[in-house]
């Protein structure tokens, strides 16, 4: 058989050639929205790499974005790594520290950034010690920016060749503990994961789809849509702005048929399509990750004739590490035990192993009740972090998630915890999770944050702190009494909190770390 290195420039010629009309659709931060296709748009991404060449950039230099999703950014991604640089993505929603410390062990050389993010970008510059260059997105009328930089080549440009084990991306974790550490993706790691995101089981994509990402192209690469978009040739729709009537009137004027993003996302959107009675025109395929779905969250899309895939994966994993997909004899359960199923994690997809292992490092049976270490391993699943000194893997392969799971004799995969918000009484385990999920069931009640407090007698007992849905003055009592029928005795919340609002990490997800922060010196009444 031929050499033909998966490196991803691929899959971009792919869609210039086979897929050139297709069509993608940028709605802007002002409101206004675009429409170019993958053949103007990988024409643009030629002219960059050209005109990256033009600074002196060389392959290897690690190029960053600080930019919501948009074409022009897309452009950019190409660009970047088809003159053989790495792409580094960096998240706008990060500390400053944090902000600084990444561009500068990414030793990053070139910023290309959007208008609205001027003020991060005046304010890090004094700290940001490699970048040379800044380019602007959407500069402001008659000011140079990344349009009339590119417009100056010519875009006949054949994309640098190297090999497929090259490194393409990189991307951040956002570090719960310590200093953030950079995952490397690599040309191969990111084609492989890309076949497997298009399949039935996991994003389902195909040309018929009209894909709106509402996950950012810097958290973990939108989820590899942006590389799956050109592999299948779907219509891609990018959203400057995440606001639900926005994204309900694109769900609509676009026709949508995919969609993705964090339960945070979607919560804001059913409180919005609820009070206003919107529609979600021609939605059928909704992935939601990155925190547990609810499940009265996922009973609300059932309901509504939308398949739920729910996801689970990191950015170490590429992200994809399990997708739910329905099982065979969907059709034949009852509502709840479609529920059920759904709020697990979802199954593999080939190219992903998954085991549970004990404190002692015994691998745990799959019967769907021992709960254990997850732990992962293969081609899309991190070795080394960034310029660490030594692997992040035991035996040089199983790569541990830090979170705490149960897999299923049918494979399915449940996230219990993760290991660090698993809340210990009396040396029994009780899961954060699960008290969250019960919680959001009930009604009146719009998130809830699960803690352990210390506790003298039984180490640490859980203080559940709510945040209301609007309008709605539901009581502790009445959130205890709906738990009582959803938990075990034990686990009831020793108290229920009421706040404005929770803190979330700059990737949506509830920060539990702050919320021990906050909550350090509480003590049960
Ligand atoms: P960060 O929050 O640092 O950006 P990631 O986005 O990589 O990190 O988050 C990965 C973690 O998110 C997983 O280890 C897991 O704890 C959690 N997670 C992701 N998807 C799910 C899911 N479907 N259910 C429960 N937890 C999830």
């Amino acid at each position: 058989m031929q050499d033909w290195p998966l490196r991803v420039m691929r899959l971009v010629d792919h869609a210039e050639r086979e897929h050139g009309d297709g069509e993608i659709v940028s709605a802007w931060a002002d409101g206004s929205v675009t429409r170019t296709n993958w053949r103007d748009l990988i024409r643009d991404s030629r002219r960059m790499a050209q005109a990256l060449e033009r600074l002196g950039m060389k392959p290897g230099d690690r190029i960053a974005t600080l930019a919501m999703n948009h074409s022009r950014h897309l452009a950019a991604w190409y660009g970047a790594i088809g003159m053989g640089g790495i792409l580094h993505t960096i998240n706008p929603r990060l500390f400053d520290e944090q902000l600084a410390y990444i561009a500068n062990h990414a030793e990053d050389r070139v910023l290309l950034y959007d208008r609205a993010f001027t003020p991060i970008v005046e304010r890090m510059k004094p700290h940001w010690t490699t970048i040379e260059h800044y380019i602007c997105f959407d500069p402001a009328n008659g000011k140079h920016g990344f349009p009339d930089w590119i417009a100056a080549e010519s875009g006949d440009y054949v994309w640098f060749e190297g090999d497929e084990r090259d490194p393409c991306g990189l991307c951040y974790t956002s570090g719960t503990t310590g200093n953030p550490k950079g995952v490397l993706y690599e040309h191969r790691s990111t084609m492989l994961h890309t076949m497997a995101e298009a399949s039935p089981d996991i994003f389902n994509l195909s040309k018929r789809a009209t894909v709106l990402p509402i996950v950012p192209m810097f958290h973990a690469n939108a989820w590899g849509v942006p590389w799956a978009a050109p592999m299948v040739g779907c219509k891609l729709v990018l959203s400057a702005d995440y606001r639900p009537d926005t994204m309900c009137n694109l769900f609509r004027s676009e026709r949508v048929t995919h969609s993705a993003g964090v339960p945070t996302i979607w919560l804001t959107m059913i409180e919005h399509i609820e009070r206003t009675g919107e529609e979600l025109g021609d939605l059928k395929y909704v992935t939601i990750g990155g925190s547990a779905a609810p499940r009265a969250m996922i009973r609300w899309f059932l309901q509504r004739g939308i398949d739920i895939c729910h996801a689970w994966g990191m950015t170490e994993t590429s992200p994809i590490g399990t997708c739910g997909a329905h099982p065979r004899g969907w059709e034949g359960m009852s509502e709840e035990e479609q529920v059920e199923y759904t709020a697990r994690q979802g199954r593999v997809p080939f190219g992903v192993e998954l085991r549970i292992v004990d404190d002692e490092g015994r691998v745990l049976p799959r019967d769907g009740v021992s709960s254990g270490r997850l732990q992962a391993r293969g081609p899309w699943i991190v070795k080394r972090y960034f310029k660490a000194g030594e692997d992040a893997t035991e035996d040089g392969q199983w790569f541990d998630t830090g979170d705490v799971a149960m897999i299923h004799p049918d494979g399915s995969m449940q996230i219990t915890d993760r290991s660090k918000d698993v809340i210990k009484s009396g040396g029994e385990w009780i899961s954060s999770i699960d008290l969250e999920n019960a919680a959001v069931g009930c009604d009146g009640v719009a998130e809830a944050a699960a803690i352990g407090i210390a506790h003298a007698k039984w180490d640490e007992r859980p203080l559940l702190v709510v945040v209301r849905s609007p309008g709605s003055d539901v009581s502790a009592d009445q959130i205890r009494d709906h738990l009582s029928g959803c938990v075990a005795k034990w686990w009831l919340p020793d108290a229920i909190e009421f706040v404005e609002e929770l803190p979330h990490t700059a990737t949506g997800k509830l920060s539990k770390r702050t919320l021990r922060d906050q909550f350090r010196d509480y003590r049960f009444a």
